[in-house]
């Protein structure tokens, strides 16, 4: 069974290669910003993912090592794209929303977890890395 996914208006599709089963939650300003809340994530590497309408897809340069894309017509965020020369190149974060039936998804990481508001908070038990962490641990090549 093949996943699908959308923007809110249709222009752009996705199909995915395998089916997500896990999604990551960012708390960095970042993506607190951009995703207009918490971002959930689909870890998706690079080529695992088609695209339909590509032509709507617009791309924000928002640092030295990744780019983040949305559609141009409804604004939905779309994903998070790594974009240094490496190993990672390509490799995707795509936006959980996008997904047609979530149902199967669990949310089992929380980057950034130092930099969440205390405010809010996810229920159930997630592994929980620090800016810090996440940082180390990609500079190490994992
Ligand atoms: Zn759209
Ligand atoms: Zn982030």
């Amino acid at each position: 069974m093949t996943s699908t996914g959308s923007c809110l208006c249709g222009a752009v599709t996705i199909e995915f290669a395998e089916t997500p089963k896990e999604t990551g939650a960012c708390h960095c300003g970042m993506c607190r910003k951009w995703s207009g809340g918490v971002y959930l994530a689909l870890p998706v590497a690079a080529g695992k993912a088609t695209f339909g309408g590509e032509e709507n897809i617009a791309l924000y340069p928002s640092s030295d090592w990744a780019e983040r894309a949305f559609c141009r017509t409804c604004g939905t965020n779309l994903f998070y794209r790594l974009t240094t020369p490496g190993p990672h190149q390509g490799d995707m974060f795509v936006c959980l929303g996008l997904l047609d039936d979530p149902s199967g998804v669990t949310l089992t990481e929380e980057v950034f977890y130092d930099e969440k508001p205390a405010g809010y908070a996810f229920a159930g038990d997630t592994k929980k890395v620090t800016g810090a962490e996440l940082i180390a641990q990609f500079e190490a090549g994992g």
